[in-house]
């Protein structure tokens, strides 16, 4: 028996599905999740001592790629003179002050320990700060795991809210209006129909329904009615953020947020998450203002060094358009294999983050996102984890590369996906 399959099997007795994290359990494409031991650079190696390529980055955060002896000498060290003091220290100011350096209309910026804590407290925020209580979201952007964001789009525009999760009150559901993604039209009727928007949140380069970057237009519909109507724009950038343009989504759009989330990059593979914006709303956080907000763990020193040490990699010059070029080169690579083998096959890049489809050209719309051979993917996926390259296991998930991934990782991916396509 393999050692993964006997950790998977053992792990079911202790943890629900094996797993602290459902898409880690292999549901979508089948099989034995691997269970991995150890990383380096691009590889990481599984529980059977097999070498992958890998093309998830834990989900977005290794954008310098597996155990960076920066990131990892500096937080051994930090380590070494105490984990936590739940008292603040000077490093996370400097945390603070790069973030509010780099990151357009970020005034103000507060620590947290992961992306749901950071679009929830940023929800809860614009609701205090506005008075209002309704939310709206777009179909197939992942905010967290906060009950008022787990609503997916009921069958027609502008319906109330269904819970998409056991165990949120449709109290709670019925204030969260779901809408398609890059409709321009639809969000404008619902700034009719409403008069208690709070807040608008939105994944301006969406990763979580595969990669679907939002129009132009659309994030400009956005900025026009929020400011009309006075509500709060939230750019929830958990993962776009420093992966599509050094200054985010605000930087690649020119568009600007009220408020933006962040997570994954900024600690660097340990748990932060941030949620900043302008003063004026920002100035509602306890213990300026009435809006609670806290963690004990927040802005701890050996997570914030992590992700600073992550951060001043990113952001040295030609970092992005070295990583963003990677990528590029992958995509492409992957498009001319499949086009070779007559596969109905797409693929896309934004920066550092990929989107590869089963369908003829890539998807603007959850719907057509939908519409990709789901199967075609499961058997790719496989095929190509059984030669060593390990993409996300469902086909509704962004890929990433990180700067550890060269020229002799791409060719290795584009070989292995020469023999799955062929097979
Ligand atoms: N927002 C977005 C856009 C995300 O992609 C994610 C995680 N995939 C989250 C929020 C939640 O972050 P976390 O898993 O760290 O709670």
């Amino acid at each position: 028996m393999s050692r993964n399959l006997e950790l998977f099997e053992r792990a079911q007795q202790s943890i629900p599905g094996g797993v602290n994290s459902p898409v880690r359990a292999f549901r979508a494409v089948g099989g034995t999740p691997r269970f991995f031991a150890r990383g380096e650079g691009a590889y990481f190696w599984d529980a059977d001592g097999k070498r992958h390529i890998d093309y998830v980055g834990s989900w977005g955060p290794l954008i310098l790629g597996h155990a960076c002896p920066e990131v990892v000498e500096a937080v051994c060290a930090r380590a070494k003179d105490g984990l936590s003091f739940g008292a603040p220290t000077e490093l996370e100011i400097e945390m603070a002050e790069l973030l509010c350096a780099t990151v357009p209309n970020m005034e103000l910026v507060r620590l947290v320990s992961s992306g749901t804590e950071a679009t929830m407290s940023a929800l809860r925020l614009a609701r205090g700060y506005t008075g209002r209580h309704r939310i709206i979201k777009f179909e197939g952007c992942y905010h967290g795991h906060a009950d008022s964001l787990l609503v997916k789009a009921g069958s027609g525009a502008l319906t109330l809210g269904q819970p998409s999760s056991g165990g949120v009150p449709p109290e709670v559901a019925g204030y969260t209006t779901v809408l398609t993604y890059n409709d321009c039209a639809q969000i404008e009727d619902a700034f009719k129909q409403y008069d208690d928007i709070a807040a608008v949140i939105v994944e301006p380069v969406a990763g979580n329904m595969n990669l679907v970057p939002a129009t132009p237009e659309f994030l400009q519909t956005l900025r026009r009615l929020c400011t009309a109507h006075g509500a709060v724009l939230i750019f929830d950038e958990v993962m776009c953020g420093f992966r599509v343009h050094p200054r985010g989504a605000q930087g690649l759009y020119e568009v600007d947020a009220d408020l933006v989330t962040l997570g994954k990059v900024i600690g660097g593979g340990m748990p932060v998450g941030a949620f900043g914006g302008r003063r004026e709303i920002m100035q509602s956080i306890a213990p300026l203002g009435p809006v609670y907000q806290a963690g004990t763990l927040s802005g701890n020193p050996v997570a914030v060094i992590a992700g600073l040490v992550t951060l001043k990699r990113v952001l040295e010059p030609g970092f992005h358009d070295a990583l963003a070029a990677t990528t590029r080169k992958l995509v492409d690579g992957l498009q001319n294999v499949a086009a070779k083998h007559g596969a109905a096959f797409s693929a896309a890049s934004v920066g550092s983050m990929f989107g590869i489809y089963f369908r003829a050209a890539p998807p603007a719309s959850f719907a057509e996102v939908m519409e990709a051979d789901k199967e075609a993917f499961n058997r790719f996926f496989h095929a190509m984890l059984d030669r060593g390259v390990y993409f996300a296991p469902s086909a509704f998930e962004a890929g990433f590369v990180s700067a550890a991934h060269g020229a002799l990782e791409i060719e290795a991916t584009l070989a292995a996906a020469d023999e799955a396509f062929a097979a």
